[in-house]
């Protein structure tokens, strides 16, 4: 995952439908480990009501006064003057509520975990014991952006429904069959509850390196070009009986040929900035799992710091 390049979103998709493939009729693949233990292994998850399903939960589970939505981080100031102690942390934010920007002025933290894009990062400003801290040492990372949509055709209007979780159409391929979209996801074979039993649901891929503009093109051409796309693909006849479109200006980071130095610039940032961690998949890898893997580290990290901090101010 760490060699990034171009073509990322082939191994969302590829992922995506491999790992179906391998969990094909058993969706816990059970395996031995050195030790002999057996292992599951859960190969492709989502949730009933989908992916959202997962953050409703957290939001549940932290409670409502403790998730500040709709709030931007402006700025943190960390009141550092050499001697480790904790709540050292002030963070100023940009709130529709106004209610929330006196509460975040009013408390101090003990540490901060950052997961938003590093592009995002170079623009907070930060302090340390009042004094600016300059990240322009962190890269400018390059996003691909990519259009995601999601359309339904009723059963009888496909005439050729393939089986199966997907397809991938490789640049070479769209240009030799005069195809615009990067793949498609046959989410309805995926997860039969997400459509009607008369309907077929698809989620199809349009952007990518070749075809940055298309990604950013409006709703109508591209319910066209994916109409007309798995018209050639799957044979689907008329209108589809619903589009959904979503637009991903940032979908995924780009780290280009020099990873390493991307990951010694957050290294260096956290080492300048006393009890603060960056984790998130500008960091740790795309996948949902790596990201969740990614924070939970953090996390630890985070847990590490507090602790020592409370051993230190307990024996002075
Ligand atoms: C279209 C698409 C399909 C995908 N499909 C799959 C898939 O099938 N399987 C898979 O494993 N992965 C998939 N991925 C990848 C995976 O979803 C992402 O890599 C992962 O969700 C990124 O999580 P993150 O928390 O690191 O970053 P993000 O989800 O990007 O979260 C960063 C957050 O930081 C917030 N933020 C930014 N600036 C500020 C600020 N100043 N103040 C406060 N908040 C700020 C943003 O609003 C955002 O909510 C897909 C991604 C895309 C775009």
């Amino acid at each position: 995952m760490h060699s990034q390049h171009c073509g990322i979103w082939k191994e969302i998709i590829v992922g995506a439908i491999l790992s179906k493939l391998a969990a094909k009729g058993d969706p816990v693949k059970t395996r031995h480990d050195s030790s002999g233990k057996r292992r599951n292994r859960r190969v492709s998850f989502s949730f009933h009501g989908g992916m959202q399903s997962l953050i409703n939960a957290l939001h549940n589970e932290v409670g409502d006064d403790n998730v500040k939505l709709g709030t931007e981080v402006l700025s943190l100031a960390c009141t550092f003057d050499g001697v480790p102690a904790l709540g050292r942390w002030s963070i100023s934010v940009d709130s529709k509520d106004s209610g929330d920007k006196d509460l975040a002025s009013n408390q101090t933290f003990d540490a901060v975990i950052m997961t938003a894009p590093l592009s995002n990062v170079r623009r907070m400003k930060f302090t340390k014991g009042g004094a600016p801290v300059v990240l322009d040492f962190l890269p400018k990372m390059d996003y691909l952006p990519l259009s995601l949509m999601v359309t339904a055709f009723k059963k009888d209007d496909v005439k050729k429904p393939l089986e199966g979780f997907g397809v991938l159409i490789p640049y070479k391929e769209q240009q030799k069959h005069g195809l615009k979209t990067l793949g498609t996801l046959f989410s309805s074979m995926m997860f039969p509850d997400r459509a009607p039993d008369d309907q077929y649901l698809y989620t199809t891929f349009v952007g990518g390196s070749h075809n940055r503009d298309l990604a950013g093109a409006p709703t109508s051409i591209l319910k066209q070009l994916v109409t007309s796309d798995l018209k050639k693909l799957l044979g689907v006849e008329g209108q589809p009986t619903f589009v959904k479109h979503v637009y991903w200006g940032n979908a995924f980071p780009l780290y280009g040929h020099d990873y390493s130095s991307v990951l010694e610039a957050i290294e260096k940032m956290e080492k300048n900035l006393p009890g603060f961690f960056y984790a998130g998949n500008n960091k740790d890898g795309l996948a949902v799992g790596s990201v969740i893997a990614s924070g939970s580290k953090a996390a630890d990290l985070a847990i590490s710091y507090l602790e020592s901090h409370t051993k230190h101010n307990n024996s002075h």
